[in-house]
């Protein structure tokens, strides 16, 4: 296997970077830690070091998540900073920064088994499972997939929402986690009733992106506006309104999915 190429990361969704790297670089194929310089993280490294593949399996790295506590001032003594890995994401394809953020933290979070409390061990057959030293109960990485939704009226304008956790005035689309024996345009449906009260038909699938940041899976639709008038809910909606392409109100950034989304409508009528 030769030198192997580590990812460590912070529980703030942060990436550990070397300080002279300049901030923003893509660091898709890791930092190129080698065992040496790992072995400078002594003791937080100790159980947390695993190693992981790409999903064809053609290349393997090591995947580290530092405890919360004692991270960050060790870093700056090691002549390391913190890059958030937000700032790492460009465009929706695959990943592999987002995957081995995604497999450290869900490592961190199954170190005991759900159903019976003894710990877990890796399984050995090659996938990527918790196995119960006990009763044998398996563990998979979850995944939770969340909408998001841009809507449609006859009128060729674009519902767009305030949620009450927004800054300033940004609009954005209405969004929601999947709940149990939903498939995914039940979701979409449900969330749109609950917040702000309309019907809607035409559910269109248009791009996803993965979203570590809390287990997510992002994922993005178009539907048409059926029937009802806005009525937001106030508890997630403070305001949502109809806009059209010449009067829009502050964006979501771009790097978004739902920035995308909002863009691919707006270059419909150019
Ligand atoms: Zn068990």
């Amino acid at each position: 296997m030769g030198e192997q190429t580590i990812f460590i990361f912070t529980r703030q969704g942060q990436m550990v970077v070397p300080v002279g790297l300049p901030p923003g670089v893509a660091l898709e194929d890791g930092i190129g830690f080698d065992k040496r310089i790992a072995h400078d993280f002594g003791a937080l490294m100790e159980g947390r070091l695993f190693n992981a593949s790409d999903p064809d399996g053609r290349k393997w790295f090591s995947v580290l998540l530092l405890p919360a506590d004692k991270g960050p001032p060790l870093l700056a003594e090691k002549g390391f900073r913190c890059e958030p890995l937000r700032s790492l994401i460009h465009g929706f394809s695959y990943n592999r920064v987002l995957r081995m953020y995604h497999l450290a933290q869900w490592r961190e979070e199954s170190r005991y088994c759900g159903r019976c409390g003894y710990p877990n061990g890796d399984a050995d057959n090659g996938e990527y499972a918790r196995l119960c030293s006990h009763c044998g109960r398996k563990e998979f990485p979850r995944i939770s997939p969340a909408i998001l939704v841009l809507i449609k009226n006859e009128r060729d304008e674009a519902l767009l929402a305030h949620n009450v956790n927004f800054r300033d005035n940004v609009y954005s689309l209405i969004a929601g986690f999947m709940e149990a024996g939903e498939n995914l345009q039940n979701t979409v449906a449900r969330e749109v009733r609950e917040e702000i009260d309309i019907e809607v038909h035409d559910i269109t699938f248009i791009t996803s992106q993965s979203w570590p940041f809390s287990n997510s899976l992002m994922v993005g639709f178009e539907a048409r506006h059926k029937s009802g008038v806005i009525r937001c809910d106030k508890k997630e909606i403070a305001d949502a309104q109809w806009f059209s392409r010449d009067h829009l109100p502050e964006l979501p950034g771009k790097g978004s999915v739902s920035r995308f989304i909002i863009d691919k409508w707006l270059a419909e009528s150019s």
